[in-house]
């Protein structure tokens, strides 16, 4: 199907089914601040919008749109990425749910299932996720295994067509609601350290997992501990051989990458709109400092934009990931500039709620914009990797690394 075909069926289907989105409010004193990065919703929340999410997923299944790159066997549109990433500019133009939810499933989890899994396994395991069916986290960091991430201590044991799991896992979303994790766990301790992986798909309702959702410093709790006592899986849930666990991880994780940088371009903008206002409202748009910050600031949102065309444009079997990494490299120090300028703005109304519209909630795009640093691999690793293997720069020294 052409793009031109497609592009015609998608705005068909999302005509009938929603309605146009509004302008987004640029506007002071007008409608909701949204100025919060990550969103701070209940429990109960957060739940609500999750089944949203799978009702909307289910109704774009029912049109074909599911899966749009998805194999066809497995009830997938089997095409391009540029026509999944047109459907998803054209989405964006009509007032659907919210997908977070659901991206760490239809983004990590399926792109891990197609890199590594049996036809049966992409059946029952990724295709409920494209149909609206499940939601999926990601099992992966550890108190102890983080950037250093193929340190991870959570240990499978073998026993017949079984493992036993003991472990604990930390920072992963969604846990709270997930149907499946995707769950990376040493299996070979005697094995080299990237050797001794394997990674499990595991149902989140299995015996012996305990889920703590974990407060942050902006009130929210959107991620949790997961611990796992006397874990019983099926060897049926291994995705990948034993010992494969860290490549199948490497496919998760471009997946995440590409989902993290993906949507910044509306809400840069409306900051930046709102910044503007500020400067003027604060009486500080003429302070030389002031516009030097927001200029610099302004180029460096073009740039960013750019380069996120460039790699959307670029076949995505020839994509290295070391686009992916410069998109979120910039995408969050960014997101920590557009913070820090309000906050030169607003000088103690950044601290001190004063309850006037536009202000103080700004610290929590700053604080979010921490959590970007690090979320999807964090700015040292992945500036490391780049100086590394794209630079070609010398190597870091290996006794600096743990
Ligand atoms: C919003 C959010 C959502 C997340 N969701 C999930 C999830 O769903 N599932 C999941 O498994 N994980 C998730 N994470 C966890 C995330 O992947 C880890 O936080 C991240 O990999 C960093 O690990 P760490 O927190 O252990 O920090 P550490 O690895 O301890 O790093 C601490 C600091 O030291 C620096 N550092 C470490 N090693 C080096 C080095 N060799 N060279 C230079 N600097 C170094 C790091 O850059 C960082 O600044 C999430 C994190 C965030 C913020």
């Amino acid at each position: 199907m052409t793009l031109d075909q497609f592009e015609a069926r998608a705005r068909e289907f999302l005509e009938s089914r929603c309605s146009r989105r509004g302008p987004v409010a640029t506007e002071w004193g007008s409608g909701e601040e949204r100025l919060a990065l990550f969103h701070e919703t209940t429990d109960e929340q957060e739940r609500a919008e999750a089944e949203a999410a799978l009702a909307w997923q289910r109704e774009r299944w029912a049109a074909g749109f599911g899966w749009i790159t998805g194999p066809v066997e497995h009830g997938g549109a089997g095409l391009s990425a540029e026509h999944d990433r047109r459907y998803r500019e054209i989405e964006a133009e009509f007032d659907v749910p919210d997908m977070a939810p659901l991206r760490i499933g239809l983004g990590t989890v399926s792109h891990a299932l197609l890199a590594a899994g049996t036809p049966e396994q992409i059946a029952t395991h990724a295709v409920p996720l494209h149909r609206g069916e499940a939601v999926a986290c990601q099992l992966f960091s550890e108190p102890e295994a983080g950037s250093d991430l193929a340190g991870v201590r959570t240990r499978g044991v073998r026993d017949g067509d079984t493992w036993r799991v003991d472990g604990q896992k930390v920072w992963t979303s969604n846990a709270t609601f997930a149907d499946i994790g995707l769950a990376l766990i040493r299996t070979d301790p005697d094995a080299p350290k990237h050797r001794g992986l394997s990674m499990f798909l595991v149902p989140m309702n299995t015996p012996g997992i305990e889920v703590r959702p974990l407060r942050q410093m902006t009130g929210g709790a959107s991620f949790c501990e997961v611990f796992l006592s006397d874990v019983r899986l099926d060897d049926a849930l291994r995705l990948g051989e034993p010992g494969s666990g860290w490549k199948v991880a490497t496919s998760a994780l471009a997946g995440e990458r590409r989902a993290v940088g993906d949507r910044s371009h509306e809400m840069n903008a409306r900051a930046m709109a709102l910044l503007a206002t500020l400067a003027q409202r604060t009486g500080r748009a003429d302070d030389p400092a002031v516009r030097d910050a927001w200029v610099s600031l302004h180029s460096r949102l073009q740039i960013a934009r750019f380069q996120q065309q460039r790699m959307q444009a670029t076949d995505e079997r020839t994509l290295t990931g070391a686009e992916r990494a410069i998109d979120k490299v910039l995408l969050a120090a960014n997101y920590k500039l557009i913070g820090d300028l309000a906050a030169e703005l607003l000088g103690p109304a950044f601290v001190a709620d004063t309850g006037e519209w536009g202000t103080f909630n700004w610290n929590r795009w700053l604080m979010g914009s921490m959590g970007y640093r690090i979320a999807g691999g964090t700015e040292e690793i992945l500036k490391t990797m780049l100086a590394e293997r794209v630079l070609g720069l010398p190597r870091e020294p290996q006794e600096m690394k743990r």
